[in-house]
């Protein structure tokens, strides 16, 4: 496997390569693949010279570095970028240049991260497979004819495309587990509030929550570390102790009890999902893992819960693109008509349908029937885990019924919310949530386990993830990017 953070820090403090040497390497690989793959919706060559070189000098200085010093990473495009075009995927954002940095990206500077640029998303974090992006579908580096996953595709598919070394992404119902998965790579959901939301361009709020994708789960727990803790900025940000997380990556999953829901272990999962999984759970078993039955009675309500939670809190996010303050603006013969146009044109399909949902569900005298019914079964559905939680130390489950699928497989919108079915909870409960490449299917796409944890129990999951990943140890070049990469014999060779 291509670099990861722990060998790029090493190296870069061992003076083996410069940081400018890294940003060298990454454009140059990006220029030759990423017009195939579509992960990058912005680049930042200037800035990322820039911070690589002051990298550089501070290292001739004998300076300290930071804990990222070097590491080129690649930010979701709903995380907002000083100076650097952010449009969360849509067209109504095109062209605004955010005035500040979000928090995640003020600590990721802080750390001496090089900012590459910024990913492909479904607009506003809407979807499952990046082909709702207003601006280009991103491929998936397994194989090209196929799905990223989504919504944080470009992240995933630049992590595993070896374009960066690092990613973040946001997950709302799934988005950075779920397109981990579909490329191989790792995908932790922090517990919600345990980084910052400041900057996060808002879908759902009370579901959203940013995340490292990574090669390897030891830069999962490095990546969290530096963007993890308090920010009084964001009211919902705990104001609890960031542990380390690396301390527990090596400890094993001898004598810890991992639970398996029954009710994720049904019908229509996919067989060769289901064999990865089940050779995965004897592993766990063989190293000393206790594994438990268990029940979570309300999982078959977390979809249309989520559904009707999400697109409430959207349709009210989403008030504030009204052409005055932000991005696009379509004038009119008044200020409604203005707003209507610069609406119309701004928001693509998929976000005006979450948008009408959103707003049906709100409407005076339907809140009790539809929002407050979809709270009150999300507090079921947190019980079902605090129950579940007495029994056992960790949550095991698929992360999606299916391996990556094609281009316009799920044209029903319904088709595409299945997607999700098993990652919603997660965020409903507010929990941990940690998806790590464990196996193959026959077709040879790369399939993820979920694990879940107890709220702000990041370090089991990681702990639990680095043990499956040191069996299916995942190692090749995914194939539809190797078809991309130069021949020897012509010219510049990726890192
Ligand atoms: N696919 C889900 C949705 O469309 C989840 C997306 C996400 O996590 N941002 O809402």
């Amino acid at each position: 496997m291509s670099a990861t953070i722990a060998d790029v820090t090493r190296r870069i403090a061992a003076g083996e390569v410069t940081a400018e040497g890294l940003v060298d390497d990454a454009f140059a690989r990006i220029g030759t693949i990423d017009p195939h793959l579509g992960a990058f919706l912005a680049l930042d060559e200037r800035g990322a010279r820039q911070t690589a070189r002051a990298i550089d000098k501070a290292r001739s200085a004998n300076e300290p570095l930071g804990p990222l010093a070097g590491v080129p990473i690649a930010l979701k495009d709903n995380l907002v970028t000083k100076d650097l075009a952010t449009t969360a995927g849509s067209r109504i954002l095109e062209g605004w240049l955010p005035p500040y940095d979000a928090h995640v990206v003020e600590k990721l500077r802080a750390a001496g991260a090089i900012i590459i640029g910024k990913t492909n998303l479904d607009e506003f974090g809407m979807g499952s497979s990046t082909e709702r992006s207003a601006f280009k579908p991103t491929k998936n580096p397994w194989d090209l004819s196929l799905v990223p996953g989504g919504s944080s595709g470009g992240s995933a598919a630049a992590v595993a495309a070896n374009l960066c070394v690092a990613s973040l992404g946001t997950d709302t119902g799934g988005s950075i587990r779920q397109p981990a998965s579909f490329c191989g790579v790792v995908g932790l959901k922090p517990t919600y509030g345990r980084v910052s939301r400041w900057g996060v361009i808002a879908y759902a709020s009370s579901l959203d929550q940013v995340g490292p994708i990574t090669k390897t789960v030891a830069d999962a727990a490095h990546l969290l570390q530096v963007i993890a803790g308090h920010d009084p900025r964001d009211a919902t940000s705990l104001p609890t102790a960031v542990p380390n997380f690396a301390a527990a990556l090596e400890a094993g999953v001898d004598g810890l009890r991992i639970g398996l829901p029954r009710e994720y272990f049904g019908e229509g999962i996919d067989p060769g999902v289901r064999a990865a999984l089940d050779e995965t759970i004897e592993a766990l078993r063989a190293n000393g893992a206790t594994i438990v039955d268990i029940s979570l009675p309300h999982t078959h309500l977390a979809l249309p819960a989520y559904y009707l939670v999400a697109p409430a809190e959207a349709s009210s996010n989403l008030a504030r693109y009204d052409g005055v303050r932000f991005g696009k603006r379509v004038e009119g013969v008044d200020l409604l008509d203005m707003y209507k146009r610069s609406r119309g044109a701004g928001f693509g399909p998929e976000v005006k349908r979450r948008i009408m949902l959103g707003t049906y569900a709100l409407r005076a005298g339907y809140y009790d029937a539809y929002y407050k019914r979809a709270q009150q079964v999300r507090a079921l559905i947190k019980r079902d885990f605090d129950e579940a939680f007495t029994r056992c130390d960790v949550i095991f489950t698929p992360v999606a019924p299916t391996p990556a699928f094609a281009f316009g497989a799920k044209a029903n919108p319904v088709d595409m919310y299945l997607a999700d079915v098993f990652t919603l909870s997660c965020n409903l409960a507010g929990l941990p949530g940690l998806s790590v490449p464990c196996g193959f299917t026959k077709a040879g796409l790369p399939v993820g386990a979920q694990l879940l944890g107890k709220p702000l129990d990041e370090a089991t999951l990681l702990r639990t993830g680095a043990a499956i990943e040191r069996w299916a140890d995942i190692t090749e070049t995914p194939p539809g990017v190797a078809t991309l990469e130069p021949k020897p014999d012509q010219g510049t060779q990726p890192s």
